[in-house]
């Protein structure tokens, strides 16, 4: 088993920033775990298969190939051979995923995985069941928190430099209703592990966050 940092955060708490600019300077392969999600429901999206036929999931997981690179230092997500890193972050995904990422079946396919890239490589992995039911072990884990009306405040700020054109209020219900859906579903629903530890960005800078979770690193990379 490598060295393993999960980090477990809702949407638009900068956790995909932060869990990069750590990767970077701790030497540490970064995984996305939302873009594997995405991947599922975009192949499902566009094959017209909804999130309650299950006989229709089953067969697109049967056949579905999602691959994670990195290429000079930005994150590239293939499905099926396809570059789709832009295609999975648009509002038709967004408001989809959720759903789909409570379905057992595909939360029973996804979750070995991601095991499995932890079996070989250092790595620091972000979700929202990483440090509670991907990697219950693992080395470090950070719970990072923050407000939804700041996270909405960070996503529309991200969406209008990306081009996305969704108002505020869309993107704060878009935020409250995924976060609904994923503290309330059956399976690994997103809770913080007893023993993770809680980091509120609300007021934080970027670099206040990361520099906290490396420190935080090579406390526990010493004691290994
Ligand atoms: O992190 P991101 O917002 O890209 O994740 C997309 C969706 O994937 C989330 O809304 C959540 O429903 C799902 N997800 C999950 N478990 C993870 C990572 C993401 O259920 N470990």
């Amino acid at each position: 088993m490598g060295f393993i940092v999960a980090v477990d955060g809702p949407a638009g708490s900068g956790k995909g920033t932060i869990t990069k600019i750590v990767s970077e300077r701790m030497n540490l392969v970064s995984i996305d775990t939302g873009a594997m999600y995405r991947c599922v429901a975009l192949d499902c999206l566009n094959n017209e298969i909804d999130s309650t036929d299950l006989d229709g999931i089953e067969n697109i997981l049967n056949n579905i190939k999602i691959e994670l690179k990195n290429e000079d230092g930005k994150q590239k997500v293939l499905l099926n051979g396809k570059d789709v890193s832009e295609e999975i972050r648009t509002a038709k995904v967004d408001n989809a995923v959720a759903k789909y990422a409570a379905v057992k079946i595909i939360r029973d396919k996804v979750t070995p995985m991601q095991r499995k890239m932890g079996e070989t490589q250092n790595i620091i992995m972000e979700g929202r069941d990483i440090g509670t039911v991907v990697f219950p072990n693992a080395d470090v884990k950070i719970f990072l928190d923050c407000s939804v009306e700041e996270r909405a405040r960070r996503r529309y700020k991200q969406n209008l430099e990306k081009g996305i054109n969704e108002t505020f209020e869309e993107v704060l219900s878009n935020i409250k209703e995924r976060h609904r859906l994923e503290t309330e579903r059956e399976v690994a629903p997103f809770v913080k592990a007893e023993d993770a530890i809680y980091i509120d960005s609300s007021n934080m800078t970027i670099e206040e966050v990361s520099d906290k979770i490396i420190e935080i690193i090579k406390q526990k990379m010493n004691k290994r």
